[in-house]
């Protein structure tokens, strides 16, 4: 079967099956305009379909597996992503817009890493003590899948979204229903029919469609023991409260709006380069964009003038130049939203003072940006843009700093410029975000968590903390009698 033709289908129960829905989706090539695929706007019906097809693989065993078992299967699903990976990424850069160099160098090692780091956890998992906590009574504790995982998954990182979800999930013995999102499935469909090669089949199981019914479908199925999202806060929002009708367990990665926060003893060049990369990567359509970089009095205006050129100078261009560092934003409608921050900010008495612009050109093009905001509270400093715009701002001492940098309903992430140790150790307990960086901005390891604090949601991905959250926890107590 041609791929154009896999592709208007579902994967269920480790095939190719047709979806109940009777529409198609077009999937674009955000840095030309054209439709390059088409894919299935699933129903409910399909995720009953998938779900029931997760049980059966659970029930036939996939949760009771010895875990090397487990292991083994995850560590030869990570070897068939590497070998693939060009093509994933090849993919990736032609669904998303991303720059093909980057997509190959920073996102396919990483995901790859992510399943052999799950895959090593599967064989670690432990219950904390067995012992006689009462006289003639043995406890234990046993950690258990959870049963079905249903995983929800945005547009920015695809591929590396997906994994980290079904990683965790399928390691610690659970089944998964994955549903890429509608904008960018090509690449979570190419990894079921990969995963396919390995897993035993309904282990894995990936619907394609809208947020509703597909993704509120898999929300609301009795058969679903927990829902993970990685999405916008709305979206966070609405699932917590449609999981509460059944009382499942929910895990949201949402949004964030990271501060930078940059002290005259700062290494300038390296703190400029840092923002460059933290936030443009991926076109600044990261959860964890260097978004708000606030620069101390002493040195703002000498940093200012070597960051204007940096981001000026950002080589956009085609995704599939490999000396191309920023690609198109993903899509009409994020354009749209990306410039109606700039303009908002500007019309409210913001400055821009690099870009600003539309590029344009066939596709989905924004100039790299940076926007002096009018204060604190404008809109641009206050809410995710999600494209490639940040804004500058200036503090006169370092609790006026710490106060500005928490001062957003986001907890995702935040880093700190300083050569001063005893600061940067001051100012990261202080910052009120899920990962705090010194000297450094976006950089990710399987081993440590990711995840927000206030809005930017509850759980953790990547690292043991992840892999816990999978499963459930049983007290087993025997009477010695
Ligand atoms: P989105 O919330 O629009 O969509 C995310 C997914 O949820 C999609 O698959 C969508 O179809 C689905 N969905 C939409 N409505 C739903 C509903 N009512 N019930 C169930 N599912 C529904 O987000 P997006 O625009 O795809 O992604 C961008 C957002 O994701 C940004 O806010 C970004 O910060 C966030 N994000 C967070 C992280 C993190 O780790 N914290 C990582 C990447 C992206």
């Amino acid at each position: 079967m041609a791929m154009s033709e896999k592709l208007r289908k579902i994967f269920i129960g480790g095939a190719w099956v047709e979806s109940a829905g009777d529409q198609l989706q077009e999937v674009f090539n955000p840095a030309t305009g054209e439709v390059i695929a088409h894919t299935p706007r699933g129903s409910e019906v399909d995720v009953d379909r998938a779900v029931q097809a997760a049980r059966r693989a659970f029930d036939a065993g996939w949760g009771e597996a010895p875990p090397k078992e487990r292991s083994l299967a995850l560590l030869r699903l990570a070897a068939l992503v590497e070998e693939h990976g060009e093509e994933l990424a090849q993919l990736e850069s032609q669904n998303v817009g991303k720059p093909i160099s980057p997509t190959l160098s920073e996102e396919i090692p990483p995901t790859v890493d992510a399943l052999r780091f799950f895959a090593s956890a599967a064989r670690c998992l432990e219950g904390r003590s067995a012992g006689e906590y009462a006289a003639g009574f043995t406890s234990m504790i046993r950690r258990e899948p959870v049963g079905v995982v249903g995983s929800i998954a945005p547009w920015n990182y695809p591929l590396q979204m997906a994994v980290w979800k079904l990683g965790p999930a399928l390691a610690a013995g659970n089944t998964v229903v994955l549903k890429p999102s509608e904008w960018t499935p090509l690449t979570a469909l190419r990894l079921a029919e990969l995963a396919a090669e390995v897993l035993p089949p309904g282990v894995l199981n990936v619907i394609t469609g809208d947020g509703e019914p597909v993704g509120a479908g898999i929300v609301r199925h009795p058969g679903v023991g927990m829902v993970s999202l990685t999405g916008d806060v709305g979206t966070g929002k609405e699932v917590a409260k449609a999981a509460s009708q059944t009382l499942k367990r929910v895990h949201l990665e949402l949004g964030g709006k990271a501060p930078v926060v940059v002290f005259d003893d700062c290494d300038v060049e390296a703190t400029v380069e840092g923002i460059k990369v933290g936030a443009f990567f991926n076109s600044g359509q990261d959860c964890t964009a260097a978004a708000r970089v606030l620069v101390s009095d002493r040195r703002y205006e000498d940093f200012v003038a070597e960051l204007l050129p940096a981001v000026d100078g950002l080589r956009v261009g085609d995704p599939s130049d490999p000396a191309t560092e920023m690609g198109p934003v993903v899509s009409s409608e994020q354009l749209e939203r990306v410039g109606g921050f700039v303009d908002r900010a500007v019309a409210g008495g913001g400055q821009v003072l690099a870009g600003g612009a539309v590029i344009g050109q066939p596709g989905y093009w924004y100039q790299p940006t940076v926007v002096l905001p009018e204060g604190q509270s404008s809109e641009i400093v206050q809410r995710e843009v999600f494209g490639p715009v940040i804004t500058v701002q200036r503090f006169s001492d370092e609790e006026t700093a710490i106060a500005w940098a928490n001062d957003v309903d986001y907890g995702l992430a935040a880093s700190v410029w300083t050569r001063d140790v005893g600061r940067a150790m001051r100012v990261s307990r202080r910052l009120n975000f899920g990962t705090v960086w010194v000297n450094t901005h976006i950089v990710l390891v399987s081993e440590m968590p990711h995840g927000g604090f206030k809005q930017s949601g509850y759980g953790k991905d990547l690292s043991s903390y992840s892999f816990e959250e999978y499963t459930r926890i049983k007290h087993v107590m025997v009477a010695l009698d």
